[in-house]
């Protein structure tokens, strides 16, 4: 299961700095490539864990999260 963010941007009414905000936490803090994100189910079933991970350095740059209850 993965996010298409840029489907999900095109369908909601972000602003621009909303979109510049999101286009940098999008990129690698090491080299600026752009990051692959993957989201798992965790082990509760309740949780996904979202994945950035920079293709380039093999760097996981970021791991959240996500309740769904
Ligand atoms: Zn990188």
């Amino acid at each position: 299961m993965s996010i298409d963010y840029g489907t999900v941007f095109e369908n909601n009414s972000l602003s621009g700095k909303q979109r510049a905000f999101i286009e940098v936490q999008n990129r690698c803090p090491l080299c600026n490539h752009q990051l692959e994100i993957k989201v798992v189910s965790h082990v509760d079933a309740v949780t996904l864990r979202e994945e950035a991970l920079c293709p380039s350095c093999e760097v996981p740059a970021r791991v959240r999260d996500h309740k769904l209850q």
